[in-house]
């Protein structure tokens, strides 16, 4: 198995080397599995269990005070599962895994996503707060919803932040990536970015397996994670694809990301244009 995760795309994060170490434990986690997509689920699975990531617990919290947390999964089978909007659900990349093999669907958002998640015994009562979310988060003082104007000038001051999970995992032909989040900090509550929309924030094809991770909103409306697997089925290597593909997203939309990938012979590679970019890779 070759599998390789990141731990988002941001500024130079406190304790990197804890942050490494766990990344690098995730991965071992997801080594041994059966087959890539067990592989990424149990590698996301991990990091969405640590605080010091933006997913599951310690994810970042949205303008009304509640964490709502996002995930999108596919396989080269075009097998794809995602969720959205979840409060309490620790495990998103679970609930994608649902959403993917229990239902006609891609994308479930909200009430009814974790309805199903419950259905199949996803936790969906977790409390996802980090001790220094709860911290970062008392020190504010948000408008009240009510007084809209406001509130949005608000939230337009404070929404930022990154640090999204991700892994990429290939055996043979076989090939899964998935992607998993908080989004970002103080965004308007009900906001989801890039990361369960397919070929924005992850996307797999008989070619590669791409996790992204940054500014959700201009991965979004660039289609990154599609734009390098593209690349890869044109031809490239995945460390080319993913440098091109971050010039070409920098230069439409002068904005941050990192991305990472895998194609069908074990390659890998990674880019990004923030400061720093955590990985782990099994090889
Ligand atoms: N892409 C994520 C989002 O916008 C944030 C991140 O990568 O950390 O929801």
């Amino acid at each position: 198995m070759q599998l390789l995760a990141h731990g988002g795309a941001g500024g130079d994060p406190d304790d990197p080397e804890t942050r490494q170490q766990q990344l690098d434990r995730a991965v071992q986690a997801g080594a041994d599995a059966d087959d890539p997509e067990a592989a990424v689920l149990a590698t996301v699975h991990e990091l969405e269990a640590s605080p010091r990531f933006n997913a599951g617990s310690g994810s970042a919290v949205q303008s009304d005070g509640v964490i709502r947390t996002d995930a999108g999964l596919m396989r080269e089978d075009g097998t794809t599962g995602a969720a959205c909007s979840m409060p309490g659900v620790e495990h998103a990349g679970d609930v994608a895994r649902v959403v993917a093999h229990e239902t006609p669907h891609v994308l479930l958002a909200g009430e009814n996503a974790i309805a199903l998640a419950e259905a199949f015994d996803v936790a969906t009562d977790g409390d996802l707060w980090s001790e220094q979310q709860r911290q970062r988060w008392a020190e504010l003082d948000p408008p009240d919803t009510d007084d809209r104007g406001e509130h949005l000038r608000w939230v337009r001051e404070q929404f930022g932040g990154t640090d999204t999970v991700g892994a990429v995992a290939v055996e043979g032909n076989r090939l899964a990536a998935l992607t998993s989040t908080g989004g970002r900090w103080c965004a308007l509550a009900g906001r989801v970015g890039d990361v369960p929309q397919v070929g924005a924030g992850f996307y797999a094809s008989e070619h590669a397996a791409v996790s992204a991770t940054g500014a959700g909103e201009a991965i979004a409306r660039f289609g990154l994670s599609r734009w390098v697997d593209d690349t890869i089925a044109d031809g490239a290597d995945p460390a080319t694809a993913c440098e091109r593909g971050m010039t070409a997203f920098e230069e439409a939309t002068g904005d941050t990301a990192g991305v990472i990938a895998v194609d069908r012979e074990g390659r890998t590679g990674g880019a990004f244009n923030s400061d720093s970019m955590q990985t782990g890779s099994s090889r």
